[in-house]
């Protein structure tokens, strides 16, 4: 049926780029939208519920013009909404931030040609001094051993994620978008399918959602509901909490976010617990196992919450800290978690109406560089399914099963790890994980 701002649109996942396009809708005028999650905003298991995301710090389009164009168009949206949107403006700290590499290899991927740059007005950052007179006396008391990066002071910084996800789904639902959440009634279970297209979702309860579109953004689980042909590898990153003192939060506030490459990064302490949460880098984990209902079809990467990191994954962060800050190295963590996410091929976004299924429109592919975009995200997405993204951002959208045909599993996809952790890695492997609020307390 033709779209009206009367027909039926069913959004799967109430995540980052969900809660987006359930604001996105709403704002055009959309009268009859729902959104299905099992979980109420802020859903434990997105990635967005989190205390803190980078605004995105370099381009993921490498030499490609296009691709650049691309990168440049959604940052600018983000970037605008971040400014401007009293939906996020709020939420968005432009501190500036630190990148930084240490091996060669990585050193290399950091200085490519748009990598940051004096005339991009980047400071270069060369010793250990250079990096300690980046923050406040006291902060950065480590040796930054083999260090070497650039200090952007403006223009790039972090976002409160979870505050932002809460912030869009409030203004959605005040512009009349119903959202259905809950282990039963919220929890999709399969898409309707006829015999040309998909008309809704059926949720674990057994309720058939009809809609004249379908809209699936369930993140790191969406190739559990949807065949993406490979087009998604479900893959974790590990994230820690440590509390700090209400004088070291005073000392830590709007410090820029330190990020090297293949080690680590963290950003200030939040307002109202006063923790610095930090991410130790490496490629990723997946979780590879044999699919229940397929068994001859291999393996695939399914995503499992849990609020512990592997022992190992501590052990990097723990290195991370020594270099930088060995204050704060042996600190207990007081949270951690793995944070589930969904790399295309070329980590470009999948943000297209399924060639075949015409009421499907797809929202995935966040590919680790996700959160910042949620201002105008949901825009992209409304926009395809409005027939309206320019020439350029469909083809780098599009749905692509041909690039992942014979995918390698593997692929770093321009991502680095400190020594041993350069790969991607699989939680089957893993024996030990942290055991925090569980004897530590
Ligand atoms: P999600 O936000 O994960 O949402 C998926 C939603 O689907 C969830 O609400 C879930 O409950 C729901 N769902 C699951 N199953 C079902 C079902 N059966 N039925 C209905 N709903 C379902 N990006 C940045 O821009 N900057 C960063 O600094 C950054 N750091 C990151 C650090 C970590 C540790 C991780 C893991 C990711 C990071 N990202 C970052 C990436 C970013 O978080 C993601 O790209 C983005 O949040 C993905 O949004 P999404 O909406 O696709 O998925």
């Amino acid at each position: 049926s033709p779209l009206t701002t009367d027909s039926k649109i069913l959004i799967v996942g109430a995540g980052t780029w969900g809660c987006s396009t359930a604001l996105h809708l709403g704002r055009r005028g959309y009268k009859h939208v729902t959104v299905l999650d099992p979980y109420p905003v802020p859903s434990p298991i997105s990635a967005g519920t989190d205390l803190n995301k980078i605004l995105e710090l370099g381009s993921f389009a490498g030499d490609d013009a296009d691709e650049r164009y691309v990168s440049n168009k959604l940052l600018e949206a983000a970037t605008e909404g971040w400014r401007n949107d009293p939906v996020f403006k709020p939420h968005f700290h432009e501190t500036g931030c630190i990148l930084a590499a240490t091996s060669n290899e990585a050193r290399r991927h950091m200085n490519t040609r748009d990598g940051p740059s004096e005339a991009g007005g980047w400071i270069p950052l060369r010793t250990k001094e250079d990096f300690q007179a980046t923050m406040p006396k006291g902060v950065l008391t480590g040796e930054f051993p083999g260090w070497e990066g650039w200090w952007m002071q403006k223009g790039a910084g972090w976002v409160h994620a979870r505050k932002s996800m809460e912030s869009a789904a409030r203004e959605a639902a005040r512009l009349g978008v119903k959202f259905i959440t809950g282990d039963q009634i919220g929890r999709v279970s399969s898409l309707i399918y006829d015999s040309t297209d998909i008309r809704g979702a059926i949720t674990a309860d057994g309720t058939y959602h009809y809609a004249d579109r379908t809209i699936l953004s369930a993140g790191a689980s969406a190739a559990a509901l949807f065949d993406m042909k490979d087009q998604l590898r479900p893959t974790a990153w590990t994230l820690a909490h440590i509390k700090m003192t209400p004088e070291e939060a005073k000392l830590y506030k709007n410090l820029p976010v330190l990020f090297n490459i293949e080690r680590g990064f963290f950003m200030e302490p939040d307002e109202d617990n006063h923790e610095l949460k930090m991410c130790d880098e490496h490629p990723g984990y997946c979780n590879w196992i044999s699919d229940a209902a397929a068994p001859d079809a291999g393996q695939i990467s399914s995503p499992f919450a849990k609020n512990q990191i592997p022992i190992e994954s501590e052990a990097r962060c723990r290195e991370f800290l020594r270099e930088t800050m060995p204050h704060l190295a042996d600190r207990p963590f007081s949270f951690a978690r793995i944070c589930w996410c969904a790399d295309t091929p070329n980590r470009a976004f999948l943000i297209s109406k399924h060639p075949d299924y015409a009421s499907l429109v797809l929202g995935v592919g966040g590919s680790g560089h996700g959160f910042c975009h949620i201002p105008a995200i949901g825009g992209f997405i409304v926009d395809a399914m409005e027939d309206k993204l320019d020439d350029k951002l469909k083809q780098s959208f599009r749905w692509r099963p041909e690039t992942a045909r014979g995918r390698d599993w593997k692929d770093l996809q321009g991502r680095f790890g400190p020594q041993g952790a350069n790969r991607v890695m699989d939680f089957q492997d893993i024996k030990q994980w942290t055991n925090i609020g569980e004897d530590q307390e």
